[in-house]
């Protein structure tokens, strides 16, 4: 069976390692999730990032600290301010530490993601980022997850030692949010002014995405120079008025996760490529970041995911063993190799 000579054309620039553009994104983005072409594309996507990086994926944890009414109105989130029922909460130091524990009691957790909502106090913010990186291994990274802020705060941020930055302007932003795209593109520039990484994400991907939007979403990171990329599907969250149009399926998302992935690649300073939520037909497509979540979430209606939609470093581990990775990297880049007895010792088998 054969593959258009367009597909085989823009493989073969992946290959070489030549930037692929918008075009090539668009016809790839244009091709069937369920045709031979689309597996020929996933399976190109695998191989290219897992020979760049030794077979290697890395843990991420996730701790959402704040849960507040969430003025950002993002009508797929369950916080946002007009339609949540959560109740104002903060993380406790206690909490905190037990949630990091559990994150690294192996030691092979490549960072920590501190999450708060869109408008956060950054004092407070300060003080837990202070805490955490006094609790975790040194091998381990802080990352900010956080609503739009100021060059100077991320500077402070960058002070206390984070490394890296999420922020994503979204599809739809500005229409399903009440946020300001504009603003939301300053963040991320303030996060690399401030010398920090960024880290960005196509999200939330929903069935009545066009693929020209898609496409300008997917651009954004890559012309800012990321280091992570990544790809989301938006979540039906029951109650959220977005949640009307459904969900993409899993093999779509790893499609999409197989395109960016290619897109991105010879960005110079990309590393890493997630998708939330994990699922093994993505870490076979160009994958390789899995995230363990507790606390809030904006893709579940239980105030601690960890019980509910978060996945525990056990199963983060399984499921990347599962995919064929044979290399688990710390923060420092130090590698551990995934194998079945170290499974056996952290605990990861079911
Ligand atoms: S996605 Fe973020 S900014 Fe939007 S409502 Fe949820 S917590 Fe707020």
């Amino acid at each position: 069976m054969k593959i258009t000579s367009q597909l085989e054309k823009i493989l073969e620039k992946a290959w070489c390692h030549v930037p692929l553009d918008r075009q090539d994104c668009k016809y790839l983005l244009s091709i069937d999730e369920k045709s031979f072409e689309s597996g020929v594309l996933r399976a190109a996507a695998a191989s290219i990032i897992r020979e760049k990086n030794d077979n290697s994926a890395i843990i991420i944890g996730q701790i959402g600290v704040d849960v507040t009414p969430c003025p950002g109105g993002c009508k797929f989130c369950t916080f946002g301010e007009d339609h949540t029922n959560f109740e104002s909460s903060h993380l406790g130091e206690d909490e905190l530490r037990q949630k990091i524990a559990d994150f690294c009691k192996y030691d092979d957790l490549y960072a920590l993601y501190l999450m708060t909502m869109h408008t956060y106090d950054l004092e407070r913010y300060l003080q837990t980022i202070e805490s955490a990186k006094k609790l975790v291994p040194e091998t381990t990274q802080i990352w900010a997850n956080v609503g739009d802020t100021g060059l100077d705060a991320f500077k402070e941020m960058k002070k206390i030692g984070v490394t890296g930055v999420y922020h994503v302007c979204r599809i739809g932003e500005g229409i399903d949010t009440k946020l300001d795209p504009q603003d939301r593109l300053q963040t991320m520039r303030n996060a690399l002014d401030a010398g920090l990484e960024l880290y960005t994400c196509c999200e939330p991907i929903g069935p009545e995405h066009t693929v020209d939007q898609l496409v300008d979403n997917i651009f954004i990171g890559i012309e800012m120079g990321i280091t992570q990329h990544a790809a989301m599907r938006r979540v039906a969250v029951p109650g959220s008025p977005l949640a009307r149009y459904g969900q993409i399926s899993e093999l779509r998302l790893a499609h999409i996760v197989a395109v960016i992935s290619l897109c991105s690649i010879t960005v110079p300073t990309m590393a890493y490529m997630g998708v939330h939520e994990p699922n093994t037909l993505s870490y076979a497509a160009g994958a390789n970041i899995v995230t363990a979540e507790s606390g809030a979430n904006p893709r579940d209606c239980q105030s601690d995911t960890a019980k509910n939609r978060g996945m525990d470093m056990a199963r983060c581990r399984k499921m990347l063993f599962e995919c064929g990775f044979t290399n688990i990297r710390k923060g420092d880049e130090s590698k551990i190799p995934l194998d079945l007895n170290y499974l056996i010792e952290t605990d990861s088998l079911d």
